[in-house]
């Protein structure tokens, strides 16, 4: 039996590939501090081959048994907290990947980067694919994501390179689905919060940017082929069905079956106008392409929400 160490395995990513590989028939060792992930995502994992340990990962890492592959997916992944936590988020992405890059090193252990289209920041090629290097603003809000990740791509190839470690890069996008934080700030989650709420729902700047949304079992799908190839280069995970913001505000509306209106908010400081993943590399190397179609992944969203115990009682109250 193969043991696979997930860092952030109890935030939204994380916590689906834990199910999943567990689910395969793996040992699974999922670390997390919490500080964005929370035990309620991985509650229903007590599996005598599931374990939790409660860790910043930027801390010394000592794990006592062999461990075969290291995912690390630790890190605040949405603007609003990442910029709550902007030297976290970059402590998480430079020293806790070089941690991870060195207990994947003293196992002998393949590692995997869960990297992001953020790498790409505002992006001057459209669709953006594995090859292209990026418009990032070093010094803007999201930098300190950006940068990080770009840091952690740098330090994974000097292992594969120095090391000859066994290292994956996923470039991951805007990825949705049951388990986000319903106050994460990110436009899915926010959308159909607000909509529940029969509140308006903000959209910024003209809502005329761009995003590429994939559903998470496409996700954890692209992730577990890519840990058992052999291509240390990065690789593009996301869906390549692209709309306008505006666009998800009328359809959320439409699904929620809600009748409310749509508000304009500023746009925020560096906030990319387009993002489709160019995937032609995952088809080929992976063999993967995302199969849930946007309808069908926000419906899924969309109950799950509603029947969060939380909420439902004001669904309840509001005839939703
Ligand atoms: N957005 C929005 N209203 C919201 C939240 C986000 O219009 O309530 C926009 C945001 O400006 C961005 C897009 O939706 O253009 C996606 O934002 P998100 O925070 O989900 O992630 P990003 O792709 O920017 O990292």
């Amino acid at each position: 039996m193969e043991t696979v160490l997930v860092t952030g395995g109890a935030g939204f990513i994380g916590s689906h590939l834990c199910e999943h590989l567990l689910a395969e028939g793996y040992r699974v060792i999922c670390m997390d501090n919490l500080s964005t992930g929370t035990i309620d995502n991985i509650d229903h994992l007590r599996d005598e081959n599931f374990r939790f340990i409660k860790q910043d990962v930027t801390e010394y890492l000592y794990i006592k048994e062999p461990v075969d592959y290291v995912l690390h997916f630790a890190s605040p992944a949405s603007p609003i907290d990442y910029m709550r936590m902007p030297i976290q988020t970059l402590k998480v992405g430079s020293l806790g990947t070089h941690k991870a890059l060195g207990l994947a090193k003293e196992k002998n252990a393949v590692f995997l980067l869960a990297s992001t289209s953020e790498v790409y920041g505002d992006p001057h090629i459209h669709p953006q694919s594995e090859d292209y290097w990026g418009n990032v603003n070093p010094i803007g809000p999201r930098g300190v994501y950006d940068e990080a990740k770009r840091f952690a791509e740098a330090i994974t190839m000097a292992y594969h390179r120095y090391h000859k470690l066994r290292t994956r890069i996923a470039r991951i996008f805007n990825t949705y689905g049951p388990r986000m934080r319903l106050n994460d700030g990110r436009v899915i989650p926010n959308f159909v919060h607000q909509a529940f709420n029969g509140e308006p729902l903000t959209v910024y700047g003209d809502g005329s940017q761009t995003r590429s949304f994939c559903f998470i079992s496409d996700l954890v799908e692209g992730i577990v082929r890519l840990m058992h190839t052999d291509y240390a280069e990065p690789i593009n995970l996301g869906n390549d069905h692209e709309l306008s913001i505006i666009e998800l505000a009328n359809k959320i509306i439409e699904l929620c079956g809600i009748r409310t209106e749509i508000v304009f908010k500023e746009l925020p400081q560096d906030d990319p106008k387009t993002r489709r993943p160019e995937i032609s590399r995952a088809k080929k190397i992976l063999g993967w392409s995302p199969k849930v179609s946007l309808e069908e992944g926000l419906r899924r969203t969309i109950d799950w929400f509603k029947n969060k115990s939380s909420l439902s009682t004001s669904y309840r109250e509001k005839g939703v």
